[in-house]
């Protein structure tokens, strides 16, 4: 400590070179911004349940793009509107020069997941209607926190550089992180923060996590309608090229890699029987752990439908709904980033807080040891991936330096995608660990806004080692065009229902509140 004092002291006295100061800088930069997130409480409360009670299904996201979007441009950030193609993605820049940093986050939710937040058992504020089952309604509040406190840093300090935020869309198809990549989104960018919801507080590198990318793909065949019994000899069924290719991909899969994942569902099997379908559909994942082996499957898939449609007499078309490059986190940004981490902690979590843990973690039939106390390791690279779910941050990652840090604002075990991982979504667990996220982004970025050593040394592992063999290649063709119109009649017919239940801030302090929920509410 003295030491310290004594260089400062120094190098103020012989006005020694900046980077000596701006380590100094640095340390109190950080101190403050920290203190500054936590100051902003509440705010970052308020995101959190807006955007919960909001509750969009992906590419249907506008109350949640317009509500951000609104924040962030009121805070003088300069928002363009409809980027990439894509009615609900936008960005949001503030500074300028550089760095580049990227805040990057996702808002949809998933299907049939609404839920009474705190609440241990299944009790959805409307039935089947989306729910924020996921928890990516926290992921804003994570970064627009941090970008407010960024901007008053770097506004007083005269800090050079440039923020820029954007929304995740319907992450849960898969459906735009390459779109955005195409669109040239982060062609100036330096340095990407990605974050995404978790029940702990860490980071990773290297190809750790989500191991698999995938091409979403349908199939759409096109037969001759007829009389299924007066003249079904002038038809040509398109169902019976769906059910051709399903029945033949079956087979095939027995001699596929053991690595593959593949399913599909049929999204149009025709109408009545006793019309010879002449339209039919069927959606297909396509997962692999890294791009030639999903761009050889993907082309197995494209023969085969091929073929059925020999054996049927039918054509098809295909629709790119999705896709995702397995995701490839930089070193040199996770090692600062983890610093961070270590040092912001986790949440000190409440009785209240521990008992909602615990009773849904029973309700579910899951181990109940409530939610942990300590952040995590640097999670390091995996020799042999183990295949599972897709994120179509991948693409970013390939295209600059990326990181995904998790935050804690979940319980843990929860099996994902379900009213279960809702629980926690709108409750202090949350507002905690959305906050704890939200001082590491803001730490982060001070670390690669104060220093272009570091910010080189990231791209010389990008360029060194990351794309040293392995070169990105878009899995989307230059004429794929975003799923915009995806969930709309979905959204539609729950969206009069939903709009009673919109948290309003002014009226109540919390959504728990506004709902008149005891927190938690457990089984007795
Ligand atoms: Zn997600």
């Amino acid at each position: 400590m003295r030491n310290a004092k004594f260089v400062v002291g120094l190098i103020l006295l012989l006005g020694l070179p900046l980077f000596s100061q701006t380590s100094a800088n640095l340390e109190a930069l950080k101190k403050e911004a920290i203190q500054q997130v936590g100051a902003r409480q509440v705010f970052t409360q308020q995101m959190v349940d807006q955007i919960f009670s909001y509750a969009e299904l992906g590419f249907q996201e506008f109350e949640t793009s317009r509500y951000v979007t609104d924040i962030l441009a009121k805070n003088g950030f300069k928002v363009e509107q409809g980027v990439a193609g894509i009615p609900t993605a936008w960005t949001a820049t503030y500074g300028s020069g550089k760095p580049v940093i990227a805040f990057i986050t996702d808002i949809d939710c998933i299907p049939r997941a609404s839920q009474k937040p705190g609440v241990a058992y299944h009790d959805p504020i409307i039935e089947g209607a989306p729910g924020h089952g996921e928890g990516h309604n926290s992921g804003m509040a994570v970064n627009v926190t941090a970008v407010l406190v960024l901007r008053e840093l770097m506004e007083k300090n005269k800090i050079a550089g440039t923020l820029k935020v954007m929304p995740g869309v319907a992450e849960e198809l898969l459906g735009t992180k390459a779109f955005y990549v195409r669109a040239g989104l982060f062609k100036d960018v330096d340095i990407v923060l990605g974050t995404h919801v978790d029940d702990s507080l860490g980071t990773q590198y290297g190809h750790s996590f989500a191991p698999q990318g995938l091409v979403s793909v349908q199939y759409l065949f096109h037969g001759r309608a007829a009389h299924a019994a007066g003249a079904p000899w002038d038809g040509r069924s398109a169902l019976d090229a769906v059910e051709l290719m399903d029945t033949a991909w079956n087979f095939r899969r027995e001699h596929l890699r053991l690595q593959q994942r593949s399913h599909y569902v049929i999204v149009n099997g025709g109408d009545q029987p006793n019309v010879v379908p002449s339209e039919a559909a069927v959606w297909y994942y396509f997962r692999e752990l890294d791009y030639p082996h999903i761009k050889t499957l993907y082309d197995l898939g494209n023969t085969m439908a091929e073929a059925a449609t020999m054996m049927t007499g039918t054509t098809v078309t295909r629709r790119v709904v999705g896709s995702a490059w397995p995701p490839h986190f930089n070193k040199v940004v996770a090692e600062i980033q983890q610093k961070n981490i270590e040092r912001v902690g986790m949440p000190e979590w409440s009785d209240a807080d521990q008992t909602l843990a615990k009773a849904l973690q029973k309700e579910i039939g899951a181990p109940v040891d409530g939610l942990k106390s300590k952040v995590d390791s640097l999670r390091e690279p995996r020799p042999d991936t183990e295949p599972g779910g897709s994120d179509d941050v991948g693409d970013i990652s390939w295209v600059v330096p990326m990181v995904y840090m998790r935050y804690p604002a979940n319980i843990p075990h929860t099996p994902g995608h379900s009213w279960v991982d809702a629980v926690a979504m709108a409750t202090p667990i949350a507002h905690k660990g959305s906050t704890a996220g939200a001082k590491v982004q803001a730490t982060t970025a001070l670390d690669f806004l104060l220093s272009p050593d570091l910010v080189k040394q990231a791209w010389d592992y990008y360029n060194n080692v990351q794309t040293k063999e392995m070169k990105y290649t878009p899995l989307i063709g230059s004429e794929d065009k975003p799923a915009i119109e995806f969930n709309k009649e979905k959204m539609a017919k729950f969206l009069p229902e939903m709009k009673k239940y919109y948290y309003d801030p002014t009226k109540y302090k919390s959504y728990l509140e506004q709902l008149g929920i005891q927190y938690p509410t457990v089984k007795k």
